[in-house]
């Protein structure tokens, strides 16, 4: 395989061994968890299990929590089980916030943090009921977003709060209490899980019309046969991020190191820049230290060095940076070329290269926001990684100057 260097953790998480022992475990044997006979009684365990490890990742109880797809499916079904009120969500959404139903759009500032006046005075105009949409962590640029603050003024309103958190967990720590909100949104592939599983926590009490009708299936929030092997996947994902075992201090890489050895950057200072709120675990101050010495090694090869979001709170593996004159598309096929995975704007929606809808909202310039790249660190990431990104970043600027 040609990519040796994977900087792209917010696009997908090289699955954990402890998640994909779990589903190879599950894939044994035939698992219709509303079966009633023997096998479909483990199902129902395996389930109950992870939805329980899941649950308490997040502060939440077990009944609070909803298996979906994904945190598409999680998103669309909080923004359309609730029919008859009006949404407003934060402009620098995920497209699956921006595009599940009509919305109002709530602006951010330039640093991309909402502007809670702004949301205030909206929610004073509204007749009836509202639901705010929020996320916690911007998958773009890793800015952590007010979301207790926000969940405070809309229910001041009468309105809730849901927030796609699909970035968060083993980011910062998320408690849906500390939180105060109504519903959060979370994805297994971005927490070092599988690909198609996700879960919508769902506050007691509130009651959601389900996307899919069937089986009844999910306490009827959701028909269709529990994917039993990647809910399995997700539970032991979220155990890791409850335990902060996922850090690449304790994990092996799943990719050839160059450097034997090459550890995780331990002995670099760190002065607490770039850590979320409440969260300094061992794994997330190694990451933050090689995020933040990354990005001072780029300033020092670029001094008109552009870092999107740097002067807000940033969850500690994110940076989406860029420097005039080189555009993102020519920076990722020379980094691509060089084995080396980032991405520009959200990888979602990448094959053709769009300026970030994110950094136009933060009033970023049409091209500035053409040179955006976005490097996402994760538990297996070695200084060595982003010493090769730097090397091979300085080459394509200084052939552009
Ligand atoms: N929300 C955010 C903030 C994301 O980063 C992503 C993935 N790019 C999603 C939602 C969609 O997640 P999934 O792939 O689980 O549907």
């Amino acid at each position: 395989m040609r990519v040796h260097t994977y900087l792209d953790y917010n696009a997908t998480q090289p699955l954990k061994p402890a998640a994909r022992e779990a589903m190879l475990a599950a894939m044994a044997a035939p698992s219709n968890p509303s079966s009633i006979h023997g096998f479909g009684q483990s199902a129902r365990n395996l389930v109950e299990a992870a939805r329980r490890d899941v649950a308490e990742m997040i502060g939440a109880s077990p009944g609070e929590i909803l298996f979906t797809s994904g945190a598409t499916e999680a998103n669309a079904t909080a923004l359309r089980g609730l029919p008859g009120r009006t949404v407003l969500v934060s402009a620098v959404e995920h497209p699956s916030v921006q595009e599940a139903t009509n919305c109002l759009v709530i602006p951010v500032d330039a640093q991309g943090v909402i502007d809670l006046a702004a949301l205030d005075r909206m929610l004073s105009e509204i007749d009836g009921p509202a639901l705010v949409s929020l996320m916690l962590v911007n998958n773009e640029t890793g800015v952590i977003q007010p979301v207790a603050e926000a969940a405070a003024i809309a229910h001041a309103h009468g309105a809730l709060l849901h927030s796609d958190a699909a970035q968060a967990p083993g980011r910062i720590a998320v408690d849906v209490a500390a939180l105060g909100i109504d519903m959060l949104t979370l994805s297994a592939h971005k927490i070092g899980g599988p690909q198609g599983a996700g879960a919508l926590f769902i506050r007691d009490g509130l009651m959601l019309a389900p996307l899919f009708r069937g089986g009844g299936q999910e306490g009827r929030r959701r028909g269709g046969t529990e994917n039993v092997a990647a809910i399995a996947g997700f539970g032991a994902a979220a155990r890791l991020v409850s335990e902060d075992l996922g850090s690449s201090a304790q994990s092996p890489s799943p990719q050839p190191s160059p450097i034997e050895g090459e550890g995780v950057g331990k002995a670099l200072s760190l002065d607490g820049r770039g850590l979320g709120e409440g969260d300094a675990g061992a794994a997330q101050q190694d990451i933050a230290a090689m995020r933040d010495r990354m990005e001072s090694m780029l300033r020092a090869i670029a001094p008109d060095l552009t870092v999107h979001g740097a002067g807000a709170r940033r969850v500690c593996n994110t940076s989406c940076f860029g420097a005039p004159g080189l555009s993102a598309e020519t920076a990722l096929i020379a980094l691509d070329l060089a084995g080396i995975a980032v991405s520009s704007g959200a990888a979602c929606s990448s094959g053709a290269v769009e300026p970030s809808r994110v950094l136009l909202a933060m009033g970023v310039p049409d091209e500035t926001a053409r040179e955006a790249i976005r490097v996402s660190l994760g538990w297996a990431t070695t200084r060595n990684d982003i010493d090769r990104l730097v090397e091979n970043w300085a080459k394509v600027y200084r052939a552009t100057r």
